[in-house]
């Protein structure tokens, strides 16, 4: 069983790297943010909750972010693990963390300010499927239509300039202390995000002592 945690500035490549890693060792991944935006999508109760205090950028409750976690855990459909991505955001939800499951580790993609607003205005997200673009390096093959589905591509609500400050911000203040005590934990590893999806990944497979990446 493997538990991990990755942590990282918007647009460093949470979510690509989490569904490598996945993908390879049947882990469970859980992107909170991709489970609010789908309730966002659906209408759903959680949804009218939580869609304008995302698309200012701001963090929503902590209740409303432990409950999500809370409940996706208790369906332990995770036999092989979980990565979660997108949580703990804060000291609360660190603690909560902790208290209530173990972990293996923490992978922290590092990132400098200036290539995250590159990589986040460039962030393009399909309406029907959800599939991730980036107009800098996986382009779809027609211009604002995904490959898959061929639903049309749009922008997060929060990946504008504005909301990207607050988000920014809110990471810089909120979520460095938590990083803070996982190094105490001595649970972190810290991969340099600059370098292309394959070179991050064997990066953290060798920091975290997996099987090597072969692509
Ligand atoms: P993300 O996709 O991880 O960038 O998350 C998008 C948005 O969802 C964030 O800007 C927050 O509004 C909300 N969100 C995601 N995870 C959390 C969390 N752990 N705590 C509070 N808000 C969160």
């Amino acid at each position: 069983m493997r538990k991990y945690v990755i942590m990282g500035v918007q647009g460093s490549g949470k979510g690509t790297q989490s569904a490598m890693l996945a993908n390879d060792f049947d882990l469970v991944h859980i992107a909170v943010g991709d489970i609010f935006r789908w309730n966002v999508l659906h209408h759903t109760k959680l949804g009218a909750q939580v869609r304008r205090t995302m698309a200012a950028g701001e963090l929503v409750s902590d209740d409303l972010a432990e409950g999500v976690v809370k409940d996706r855990l208790t369906q332990h459909d995770w036999n092989y693990g979980f990565i979660i991505d997108g949580f703990p955001r804060n000291e609360r939800q660190a603690e909560f963390f902790l208290e209530s499951y173990d972990i293996d580790g923490v992978i922290y993609l590092d990132l400098p300010d200036s290539e995250v607003r590159r990589r986040v205005l460039a962030r393009r997200l399909c309406s029907g499927c959800g599939m991730d673009y980036n107009l800098i390096d996986s382009s779809p093959r027609e211009e604002g239509r995904c490959d898959v589905c061929g639903a049309r591509l749009i922008q997060r609500e929060d990946d504008t300039e504005e909301a990207l400050a607050v988000r920014l911000r809110e990471y810089h203040t909120k979520t460095n202390p938590v990083l803070d005590i996982f190094r105490r934990k001595e649970y972190v590893v810290t991969v340099d995000a600059r370098a292309d999806k394959d070179d991050v990944q064997a990066a953290i497979r060798k920091a975290l002592q997996l099987p090597p990446y072969d692509g």
